[in-house]
């Protein structure tokens, strides 16, 4: 078979530990010997970032600018412990706030679903897909430790020089403060992508916020979202049978678990951080969660929702075999690579991709799978592989069905 030809180059985000040891795995097994492939390499490995003072990950996401459409491996974002490990300058920012704060837009995470593995929440019958808007709010915060009391305001200076001015609080003693933004227009995107989202799938939108008690921050999350929905979506959605509905968060959780799935849960920055991995989780496995920034401006970054998995590679260094599930990096790599099929018309990556992931569920499905999946599937794994013998097995399958 002639090697499936691309046009335009993927930007290629390359990570660390256990997720970089998969990477050129996954390249070599199951991409290089059926598509010639064509990427843009960007290094973002936490020893590049730190010799480059972090210019790798801008150059990284103005690529994407570029060429429209990367995959991003796992990387660490540093805390104190890996300034130590990896003897850093600094405790870098997450590459993935970097990034995102680059590009704006929303982060949708799709379960991948197989029929030996079920759900924890027994009426879970389809995916739920968590859309989370990737901009702003505690991710690009201003904080404050107060060695002493003392009274905290918040101030806003507008072109003209005029002050808005409010107390939060006069602190009796030593205190913490933290001051948080988004703007309409990020707010407007991210309701757009949602709603596109939900007509492209065809599937309901939910939205939660707490607008009871955030009454100005939150509120206008929920009038933009109405807005937009009533002028520009509402026939679209009644056409298509599906609905959009807005309630509380606390609401929307305990309807969440009595739900069937099949709904997108729109989720502001930080309540999408967290619902992204209980939903992953009471799906099956995080290794079972695919991720896709969709910005604003038609530029796409699929990666996989979990890290780097620490605790393997250090079993992996100390010549251990490990069990990690590549499944999500894959994933990543059929979406992008999809994506792309699509953006410059070759079919045949897109059908590529497809069955690159279909193969992946029916091997697991009949019963070949990583540690972690044969921990929770029923019936029992036939069985259970290592890294790389996973990813061997799925090569040997995809060469006989193309
Ligand atoms: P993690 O890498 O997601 O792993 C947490 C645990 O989940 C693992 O120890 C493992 O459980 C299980 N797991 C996750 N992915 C798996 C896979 N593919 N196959 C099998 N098991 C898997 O999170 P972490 O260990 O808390 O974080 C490690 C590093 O990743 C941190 O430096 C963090 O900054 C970074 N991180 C990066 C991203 C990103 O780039 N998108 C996201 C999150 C975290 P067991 O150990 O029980 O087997
Ligand atoms: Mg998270």
């Amino acid at each position: 078979m002639a090697k499936i030809q691309m046009r335009t180059p993927l930007v290629e985000l390359d990570g660390d530990e256990m997720t970089r040891v998969l990477w050129p795995l996954i390249k070599e097994k199951l991409i290089a010997p059926f598509v010639e492939l064509k990427t843009q390499y960007y290094d973002l490995g936490i020893k590049k970032r730190d010799e480059t003072d972090d210019q790798v990950t801008i150059d990284a996401a103005n690529a994407i600018k570029r060429y429209g459409v990367g995959v991003k491996n796992a990387t660490i974002t540093p805390n104190q412990e890996r300034v130590e490990e990896y003897s850093l300058k600094k405790q870098w920012k997450s590459p993935n706030g970097t990034i995102r704060a680059m590009l704006d837009g929303t982060v949708f995470r799709k379960p991948i679903l197989v029929n030996n593995i079920k759900p924890m929440v027994r009426s879970w019958k389809k995916p739920i897909i968590v859309g989370r808007h990737a901009y702003g709010d505690v991710y690009k915060n201003a904080e404050i430790k107060t060695r002493t009391g003392g009274k905290a305001e918040i101030v806003f200076t507008d072109a003209l020089g005029n002050e808005t001015r409010k107390t939060i609080m006069e602190l009796p003693g030593p205190g913490i403060i933290q001051g948080i933004h988004n703007t309409n227009a990020s707010i407007s995107s991210f309701a757009r992508a949602c709603f596109n989202y939900s007509l492209d799938q065809k599937i309901d939108c939910w939205f939660s916020t707490k607008d009871t008690i955030s009454k100005r921050y939150d509120q206008t999350f929920k009038l933009i979202f109405e807005d937009i929905f009533e002028n520009e979506y509402k026939q679209k959605f009644e056409t298509m049978g599906i609905c959009f509905f807005y309630s509380l968060i606390d609401d929307v959780v305990a309807r969440m678990m009595k739900s069937k799935g099949g709904i997108l849960w729109a989720c502001k920055n930080y309540d999408g951080d967290v619902m992204s991995d209980l939903v992953a989780s009471a799906f099956g496995s995080l290794a079972m969660m695919s991720s896709v920034l969709v910005s604003p401006h038609g530029y796409y970054e699929y990666e996989a929702a979990h890290g780097t998995v620490q605790r393997h590679y250090y079993k992996h260094l100390k010549g251990e075999k490990t069990s990690t599930n590549a499944v999500a990096l894959i994933f990543a790599w059929t979406g992008a690579l999809g994506k792309r099929g699509e953006l410059d018309a070759l079919p045949q990556l897109c059908a590529f991709s497809k069955k690159l992931e279909k193969t992946i569920i029916k091997t697991i499905e009949d019963g070949y799978m990583t540690g972690d999946l044969a921990a929770i599937c029923d019936p029992s794994a036939k069985k259970i592989l290592d890294s790389t013998q996973f990813i061997d097995t799925l090569a040997q399958r995809l060469k006989e069905i193309l």
